[in-house]
């Protein structure tokens, strides 16, 4: 007799935020002798990141294995606003200065 909603189980993976280390459920963790397949939220109340020695509650959800957030790759776009050449920056950057200093010559020849 096994349960197949046991076997299906996917378990999630928690990140920790100081450090970056993800705990990983199907691996347990060696230091504090956690056995392969114990979720995070069943975790002894003493565990601690084994990297950074953080609390549990500096953990957050990253889901299980494999799934990725797509935070990652969303964070390259949105920036394609300001994609001006170097050529056009220094024209608008001497632009800007010739039409100063012309400014500043007509103020002054109105003296
Ligand atoms: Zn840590």
């Amino acid at each position: 007799m096994s349960d197949p909603a046991v076997e299906t189980q996917v378990l999630d993976r928690y990140e920790c935020l100081a450090c970056g280390y993800a705990y990983e459920p199907d691996a347990g963790d060696s230091k504090y002798q956690i056995a392969p397949g114990t979720p995070f939220t069943e975790l002894p109340s003493n565990w601690r990141c084994p990297v950074c020695d953080a609390k549990t509650s500096q953990f957050q959800n990253i889901g299980p294995t494999g799934k990725s957030s797509g935070f990652q790759e969303n964070l390259s776009y949105g920036l394609g606003v300001n994609k001006l050449t170097p050529t056009q920056k220094n024209l608008l950057i001497f632009g800007g200065l010739g039409l100063g200093f012309l400014l500043f010559m007509s103020l002054y020849g109105l003296q």
